[in-house]
């Protein structure tokens, strides 16, 4: 709405509207011009192997420090930027900013086997992903295989066209996996007919896995599901040693979080990872 206030040039500003609504204009107005003004950066978190440590591949998580707000959270203007569809612009950023560094990366002697990034519904809508996505790898050099885009189920079921999109994905190498499982609404006879290969166990189930009962059941069924289906499973937000014996225990032989690394700025991959 805010997006046909402005084109038809009414006034921002309504007396009904509320201090909020002022606060998510102000955003909104900074957020459009974050790219160009250089305030956009990535951060890549590690995600291991539990039982080498082996780095099997990152997680490109988006940035905005703004020079008043400071460090803007993405749970605050990842829903902004999909309202205003300024997601189109900044995920093509993303992209072939986390693509680039996979090369900067493998030019510095570090090889990172795998780059994950976060795809929004609002991307599908579009259409053009798939050729955006190879136009890319094109571009940038990166091999498709190396790349795994993120959704979440919500991202699969609530898009018309989101199968469609899903298998072309696949049909250029490209990899995918369902974010945040666990928490949606995917039917498991449709799980069954994407060319998923990973599932991510969301991080609301790993927090209270030794103490829970019924995270604990949850996480456990997630691994034997993945198993049965033939995918990897990683568990995201793992912040304890318990955590991991525990999901090493139950076969989930994947994971990411806090206990490993915290997102970091791409050289401090080098300091951390680089063998050579
Ligand atoms: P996500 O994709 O599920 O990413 C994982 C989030 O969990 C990240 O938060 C990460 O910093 C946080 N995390 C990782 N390990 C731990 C842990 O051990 N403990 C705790 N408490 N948290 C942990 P972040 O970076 O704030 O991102 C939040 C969400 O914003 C992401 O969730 C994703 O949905 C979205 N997002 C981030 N970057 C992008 C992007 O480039 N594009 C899109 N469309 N969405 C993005
Ligand atoms: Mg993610
Ligand atoms: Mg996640
Ligand atoms: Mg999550």
């Amino acid at each position: 709405q805010a997006k046909a206030r402005g084109r038809n040039g009414y006034s921002f500003y309504t007396p009904s509207m509320t201090g909020e609504g002022v606060e998510r204009l102000r955003l909104e107005t900074f957020l459009r011009r974050s790219i160009e003004k250089d305030e956009i950066f990535l951060n890549y978190q590690p995600q291991v192997e539990i039982d080498t440590g082996r780095l099997i591949g990152v997680e490109a998580l988006v940035r905005w420090n703004h020079p008043e707000l400071g460090l803007v959270p993405p749970i605050r203007f990842i829903p902004l930027a999909e309202d205003t569809g300024f997601i189109n612009q900044l995920g093509k950023w993303v992209l072939e900013e986390a693509c680039r560094q996979m090369i900067r990366w493998q030019a510095a002697g570090l090889n990172v086997p795998k780059m994950a990034v976060n795809l929004s519904a609002k991307q599908f809508e579009r259409g053009s992903i798939v050729n955006m996505v190879a136009d890319i790898l094109r571009e940038t050099g990166l091999e498709p295989q190396r790349l795994q885009l993120e959704v979440t189920e919500s991202v699969i079921m609530n898009t018309g066209d989101a199968m469609v999109f899903i298998n072309d994905l696949h049909s250029i190498g490209v990899g995918l996996a369902i974010d945040d499982f666990g928490t949606g609404y995917s039917s498991l006879a449709y799980l069954k007919q994407l060319p998923v290969q990973t599932l991510k166990i969301d991080r609301s189930f790993i927090k209270d896995i030794s103490t829970d009962v019924n995270d604990e059941a949850i996480a456990i069924a997630i691994i034997q599901l993945g198993k049965s289906m033939n995918l990897s499973v990683i568990a995201e937000g793992v912040e304890t040693e318990e955590q991991a014996a525990f999901l090493l225990r139950h076969g989930c032989h994947l994971a990411q979080g806090y206990f490993y690394s915290k997102p970091v700025a791409a050289d401090d991959m080098l300091t951390r990872w680089r063998t050579s």
